[in-house]
């Protein structure tokens, strides 16, 4: 079985398939821990993330680990578990400024398909139904208003010690948007045979009541 999450940031993507793994006890990837896997150590090596011709050949040289550690997902990129520094904020936009370029897409998505296909799974990400598993039995597309999901991401920075305010938060997450709506490559679109959820005024049970009812219908 495979499940395909895709949507914007903040809309409960990532929460919602923890829980639908751990429900239906599958595996579970986060995609998108592994571009910003890519854009933190383009930013530690001092490129910038604009600089395609930089990234590629950075790109050429990293070897991608992910793993799960008490329930957790991993990520190491060249041996270095780089898992606590890629939820800071500065990490969102470099994450997705790279996802622009299609050598850093082409060499992930083999990353996720390889995966994939050794077990059941849930993937989150932005791709997932329209390009890296086109076939999965089950596309959930999840949205919500950008300020409730500055407020979500707002609390989940805040939890990790970052404070920021919700308007720069807002704006952020609405420039990613456009970003990863625009690119040429394997944009953020919503499938025709995705489920489409909006959670901005629903609860975290009620949109996972809504996911499992259509899995298990
Ligand atoms: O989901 P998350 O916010 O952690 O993703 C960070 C960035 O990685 C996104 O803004 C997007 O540009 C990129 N991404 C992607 N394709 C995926 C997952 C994430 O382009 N499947």
């Amino acid at each position: 079985m495979k499940i395909a999450i895709d949507g914007p940031s903040g809309s409960g993507k990532s929460t919602i398939a923890k829980i639908l793994a751990k429900k239906l006890g599958i595996s579970y990837l986060d995609t998108g821990a592994m571009y910003r896997a890519i854009g933190y150590y383009v930013l530690s090596n001092n490129k910038s993330p604009d600089d395609e011709k930089a990234v590629i050949e950075l790109l050429h040289g990293i070897k991608m680990d992910i793993w799960d550690e008490n329930g957790i997902q991993q990520v190491a990129v060249n041996g270095q578990n780089v898992t606590p520094f890629i939820r800071e904020n500065k990490i969102s936009m470099a994450a997705s400024t790279v996802s622009k370029i299609p050598a850093v897409r082409i060499k992930l998505v083999e990353i996720q398909r390889k995966i994939a296909s050794k077990t059941d799974c849930v993937l989150d990400g932005r791709d997932i139904g329209s390009y890296v598993l086109p076939d999965a039995e089950y596309k959930f597309y999840l949205t919500a208003n950008s300020l409730v999901r500055a407020q979500r991401r707002q609390a989940e920075l805040a939890s990790k010690g970052e404070i920021l305010s919700v308007e720069k938060i807002k704006e952020e997450i609405e420039k990613r948007d456009e970003q990863d709506k625009n690119r040429t490559f394997a944009p953020l679109v919503i499938c025709d045979d995705a489920v489409v959820i909006d959670t901005s005024f629903l609860s975290i049970e009620e949109v996972t009541d809504t996911v499992l009812n259509k899995i298990c219908k």
